[in-house]
C-alpha cells in the first residue's frame, strides 16, 4: 500500500508486472539494511520457537541470518565495507535492546502469539497480516529502521490501521530496536478513512488495470530507466 500511495505505476512494475530493477539502479547498501533487519527479526522469531533466550542464542541466530542474507550481497557487489561493520554493530545492539525491553514477554508467551498471521477481505482487497507478537491484547511490531515516527504519525500508517481491523487488540505498539524507542497508539482512536479509500483505489487500479503516474517521485525511483511515464524535469 505504501508502494501504491508514493506511484501506482511503480507498484505495477513491482507487484503486477514484477519488474525486476536495473542492477545499477538497486542501493545495494539500502538492500543489506534491510536484510540485516529480516535477520534480526530471524533470530527474535527463533528465540521464541526455540523457547531459548539468551543473549548468545540470539546473537548466534541472527549471524546465521545474517551469512545467508547479506553475505551473498557482500561477496557480489560493492558494497560500503564500513556500512558492513555498522550493521554488525546494529544488529547486536539492536538484539540487546529487544532483550532488555520486549524480550521478557517471551517467557510469559506461547508460540501461537508469535508471527501471527490473519487473512480479511477489505474493500474487496485480500489482506494479509503479519504481526511479530500479539500479548496481553498488545500487538508488538520489532522495526529496524532509523526512523521513529511521533505518535500521531504512527497513527495514520496504513499498517497501523490494517492491524487494528485484522487483530482485535487494543494498543499497538511499535517497537524501534535501532534507536531503543517504543512508539504506542492505542487502536481505538484511529482514523480508518484515508486507508480505505486508498483500498478503494486500489480497487478500481487492480480492476480497470489502469494505474496512475505520480512524477514527484521519479527521481528516486528505482524502475526510472525502464519507465514510460517517467519526467526528468
Ligand atoms: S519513474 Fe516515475 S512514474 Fe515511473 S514508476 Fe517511477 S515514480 Fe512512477
Amino acid at each position: 500500500m505504501e508502494c501504491f500511495a508514493l506511484c501506482e505505476v511503480k507498484y505495477w512494475y513491482r507487484y503486477i508486472n514484477k519488474t525486476e530493477p536495473e542492477s545499477n539502479a538497486v542501493d545495494w547498501n539500502g538492500q543489506l539494511r534491510m536484510k540485516n533487519g529480516i535477520a534480526v527479526h530471524n533470530a527474535i522469531e527463533s528465540a521464541y520457537k526455540a523457547n531459548i533466550f539468551t543473549r548468545d542464542f540470539l546473537i548466534s541466530n541472527w549471524k546465521l541470518s545474517w551469512s545467508n542474507l547479506c553475505k551473498p550481497i557482500c561477496d557480489q557487489q560493492d558494497v560500503d565495507s564500513e556500512e558492513v561493520r555498522n550493521l554488525w554493530e546494529q544488529g547486536a545492539r539492536s538484539l540487546d535492546m529487544w532483550w532488555s525491553t520486549t524480550g521478557k514477554l517471551g517467557l510469559h508467551t506461547d508460540r501461537g502469539l508469535v508471527e501471527v498471521m490473519a487473512f480479511d477481505v477489505l474493500q474487496g482487497i485480500p489482506i494479509v497480516g503479519k504481526a511479530d507478537l500479539i500479548y496481553d491484547e498488545v500487538l508488538y511490531d520489532w522495526k529496524t529502521g532509523w526512523g521513529v515516527p511521533k505518535e500521531e504519525t504512527l497513527a495514520k500508517k496504513f499498517q497501523v490501521i490494517l492491524y487494528s481491523h485484522i487483530f482485535e487488540v487494543k494498543k499497538i505498539k511499535y517497537f524501534y530496536l535501532w534507536r531503543n524507542k517504543i512508539v504506542e497508539v492505542d487502536s481505538r482512536d484511529l482514523n480508518p478513512k484515508p486507508t480505505f479509500e486508498l483500498l478503494d483505489a486500489m480497487w478500481f487500479a487492480l480492476h480497470e488495470n489502469r494505474f496512475k503516474p505520480n512524477h514527484k517521485h521519479c527521481k528516486k525511483c528505482e524502475y526510472s530507466s525502464q519507465c514510460k511515464f517517467l519526467l526528468t524535469n
